[in-house]
This record gives C-alpha cells, structure tokens and sequence, in this order.
C-alpha cells in the first residue's frame, strides 16, 4: 500500500519535537509501510535537500535512543519532501494537487499540524482543488476550537468536505500504552469489573502533573489555559475510559458511544457548585531541582496580568447507576511538585474490621500513566511477625507492583507513532468523535463562563508544590485526600 503523509506545519515544533521523530522510529521498526512519502508543507522557502538538512539537525535533539545513526537517517530521509505553501492562499493548493498526483498513492493522509485559525480555510480549499476523495483521511491536532461554537464550527466545515470515518481527531493520551493498558485491565480481564462501581470504590482521582512551566509556548498558553489544554480533552477522555461500560466490541464506534454516554452524564454545573467545587491557579516564582524558577507572569510571551490558569483542580460526578454519588477528581497543572500522571482509584474500607489497621487505610489501584507506566495494588497483609504485632492483629500497607516498561520493555511503540499507524491503516478506535468533543466543551463552558465574571482570578501557587491549598481543602470536604497527602 502506497501512502502520502502530507505534514501541513513540517517545519513547527510539533513537527519536529513529536512527528517527525515518530514517523522514524516507525520506519526504524519496520512498521510504516513500503511506498510511503511525506510531505513537509510550509511557506518556508526550501527544497528536498534544505528541507531534510533541516530535519536531520533537529534529531541532534532527540533521546539519544530514539536518534538515527547517520545511515538510518538517509535511508529515512528518501522518504522526505517539502512543498512551499500557504494554507491561507487559495491557489497554492493546486500545487499541491499536482504534486500528489505525481504518484496517485492509495492513501492520502493530510496532518493538520498548523494553528487551528488555519483549518477552517485548508479544509474547503483542500476540497476546492480536488483534494478530498474517498483516498484522503485527515488529521487534526488539538486544540480545535477554543469553546463549543469554534468546536463546532471547525467540525461542521470538516464534515462538510469529509465523512467522519476520515476524520482523525487526535488526542495523544488515547495513543499511551499506559491508557491502552487501562482498557486492556478493564475489558480483557474479568477481575475488577464486579468491583467498577459506587458500592465498592469510594474515589477516583486524575492527576495530570507537569513540572516545567510554559517553556517557549507562553503566548500559546496564555490565549489557552490549563483547563483547555488538559481537562477539556486528555482529563475527560481519562475519566471516560474509566467510567465506560463495556463496549460490545472493540470497534471504533462501539468504544465511542460508550465514552459519549459517560460525557452526556457528567452532572451539570450549578452556579452554586462552581465555586466550591472548581478551583483555578496559576504558577508564582519557586524552587524547583535546587534553584528559583519564575512565576507564569514573568514568562515569555505571557501577559504581565494574565488571569490564564496554569492549574485546575475539579471534582465531577457521573450520573447514573454506577457511579451516582461517587467523586472523580481531576487535578492537572504546570510547576507542580513532579512530573506524574496517575489515576488514584481509592475502594471503600471492609465493611467490619477484625483487624487493626492504619488509619484511613484500605485497597488502592494506583495506574501510572507518566514517567512511569504501570500498575500498583494496595492490599492490606499481616507482615511484622512479632507478638506484639500478632497478638494487635495489626495489619500493615503493601502492594503489587506491576511495571510495563520493565515486563515488555521501554522500546514500546509510543504515542505518536501509534496514532500515525493507525491513522494510515485507517483505524479510528483511539481518535475522537465530533460528538465527544462537543459534548465536553458543553461541559466545561460553564467554567470558562463563571470565571469570565470572576474578577478575583486564580489563586497563587508556589513553584514546586502540588498547588493552592484550596485544592486540598476541596477534597477533604468529602473526607477524602489526595493520594500524596494520603
Ligand atoms: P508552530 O511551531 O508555530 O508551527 C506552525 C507550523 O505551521 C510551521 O511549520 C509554520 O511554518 C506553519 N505555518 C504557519 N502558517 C502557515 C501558513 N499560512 N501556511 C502554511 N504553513 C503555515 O506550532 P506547533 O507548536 O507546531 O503547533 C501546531 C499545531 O499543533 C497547533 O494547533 C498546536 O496547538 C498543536 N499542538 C502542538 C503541540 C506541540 O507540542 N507543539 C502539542 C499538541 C498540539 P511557516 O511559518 O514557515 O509557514
């Protein structure tokens, strides 16, 4: 099977820092098929060989691992081209035509990888020149849209030129081995589905923490917000592939009327719930690894007045009978105390204690989503052998400890290059339908509007710390904890 994997945005940071990297290590381990070309666009004036010079100088900042010795990378590099566009001007796409009518491939895969001002406008004169025929499949990168009219917006324009099943929504977390590990934990193994529910588990927690601040995408960040960024996709496709109920099978669509329904049943906002239960932070200046980092206002390209929340912690509840009445917590943010993204799912207490045990303990699944990825359960077991312990019934923490970097190896296929595999195999089990993301922007509106009204802003956070203490204060009014507080 011959494919173009037209790159729009060949030259930008996601380009070379995901994609590009991605696409080698595809190539590296002979997954990506035979036949293929991609095609760099931008409005860059380069050729082939500038474009691959290009290319080639920007691995020198890749994991050492992940680099191509100088032969791998010429032999990769026969696949690259690069045509000078600009999406914004209607007649440069018959260039492009002409240019993919050189091979005629079998498929046409067009990656969206431009600002999302860009989309609107690439879409319908993508189809003007001819471009979308049953052959092309599109990619779209997040965020798309900025509230639900923009989400809209893009999507009915796309669906205009495209039928859904050609439409590639990435969310990058569904392409994790970790997130595929928890549908693997909840719908190939029969163990803890009885116990996937309000009578057993108490609290479900998301933790979604980085430890760098904005980095060099503070005008990004700053039109964006952590909200928007995080919670409205990665967060919310978390917690569906959480609360889900079975699918009755592994296709595409059978997952994602599952991850609908989980969405439609997110409890409304009430203006009374808002305040108490939705709580919003951005970065002071701190000390993290030893030395004073500055606070988000003192970031390049970031307004010295942002109200931009660079931290958002919430408490959601589903509605219906599964999970009524049980709290999922969803915390993420930038220059947080470390790097972690885990989900906490916390079971209730034996129901009759014959046993001592430490106070608040009891069973735990703790699934590590990043750096590590893996699985830990909390049990409770009899371990000191002495009298004292023996005659107290005293029962001591310990757990299982699964790790899947070490039991298959960290050389695992990652995020992106999965999602680009699948997108060229025409698989769309781990892409997000239009109807998921409108029914999430529904949601989270709400938010984006109370805070519009609230002049009081976020509130601040030192560097280095797991954020206000508001954040705390929110969960413990349910008399729970954060798992590090715990
Ligand atoms: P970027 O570094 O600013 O790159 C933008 C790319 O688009 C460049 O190659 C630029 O090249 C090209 N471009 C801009 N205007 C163009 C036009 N009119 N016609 C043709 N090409 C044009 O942005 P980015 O960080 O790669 O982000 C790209 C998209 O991915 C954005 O929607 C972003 O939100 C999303 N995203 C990025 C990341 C990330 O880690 N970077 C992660 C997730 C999602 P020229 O200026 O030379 O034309």
């Amino acid at each position: 099977m011959s494919f173009d994997l037209v790159l729009f945005g060949g030259t930008g940071d996601l380009a070379w820092r995901k994609l590009m990297p991605a696409l080698f290590q595809a190539f590296r381990h002979g997954s990506l098929p035979a036949g293929g070309r991609i095609l760099g666009v931008a409005r860059d004036a380069l050729d082939d060989s500038q474009y691959r010079a290009l290319i080639r100088s920007r691995f020198n900042e890749v994991e050492l691992a992940k680099r191509p010795s100088p032969e791998e990378f010429d032999r990769f590099a026969a696949m690259l081209h690069f045509l000078r566009m600009d999406l914004s001007q209607p007649q440069d796409y018959q260039r492009l035509a002409d240019k993919l009518r050189e091979r005629n491939a079998d498929i046409v895969v067009m990656y969206l990888a431009t600002a999302p001002s860009l989309f609107t406008v690439a879409c319908e004169q993508l189809a003007a020149a001819g471009l979308n025929t049953e052959n092309t499949r599109l990619v779209l990168e997040k965020p798309l849209g900025h509230d639900l009219a923009s989400n809209r917006a893009i999507n009915e324009t796309v669906r205009s030129v495209l039928s859904e099943k050609q439409i590639f929504r990435i969310d990058h977390y569904l392409g994790k081995p970790s997130v595929q590990n928890l549908f693997a934990l909840r719908f190939g193994n029969a163990l803890f589905e009885p116990l996937w529910r309000r009578e057993t588990i108490a609290n479900i927690q998301i933790t979604i923490a980085e430890d760098l601040g904005v980095e060099k995408r503070g005008a990004f960040y700053d039109s964006t917000g952590a909200l928007r960024d995080m919670v409205q996709n990665h967060a919310l496709q978390l917690l569906c592939a959480l609360a889900m109920e079975p699918p009755i099978n592994a296709h595409a669509d059978a997952i994602r009327d599952e991850k609908l329904k989980v969405l439609r049943s997110l409890k409304p906002w009430t203006p009374q719930a808002l305040g108490p239960d939705v709580i919003r932070g951005q970065y002071m200046s701190g000390k993290m690894g030893g030395e004073i980092v500055p606070g988000y206002r003192d970031e390049p390209g970031v307004n010295p007045q942002s109200m931009t929340e660079t931290f958002v912690a919430l408490r959601a509840e589903i509605a219906n009978w599964r999970w009524a009445g049980v709290p999922f917590y969803i915390r993420t943010g930038k220059r947080l105390a470390a790097r972690d993204a885990r989900i906490v799912v916390n079971f209730r207490p034996a129901p009759h204690a014959i046993f001592h045990s430490p106070l608040g303990a009891a069973n735990r699944l703790i699934i590590h989503l990043q750096p590590k990825d893996g699985l830990e359960l909390h049990l409770l077991a009899q371990g000191q052998d002495n009298r004292q312990a023996r005659s107290a019934q005293s029962l001591t923490p310990v757990h299982l400890d699964l790790d899947f970097d070490k039991r298959f190896g960290s050389e695992r296929v990652g995020a992106y290059e999965r999602l680009l595999l699948d997108v060229i195999d025409g698989r769309l089990n781990l892409f997000v339908r239009s109807d998921e993301q409108e029914e999430a922007w529904r949601w989270v509106e709400p938010i984006m509007e109370s805070w519009r009204n609230d002049p009081s802003g976020p509130r601040p956070y030192a560097a280095g710390t797991w954020g206000p203490s508001a954040a705390s204060a929110m969960i413990a009014r349910d008399g729970h904890c954060w798992n590090e507080e715990c």
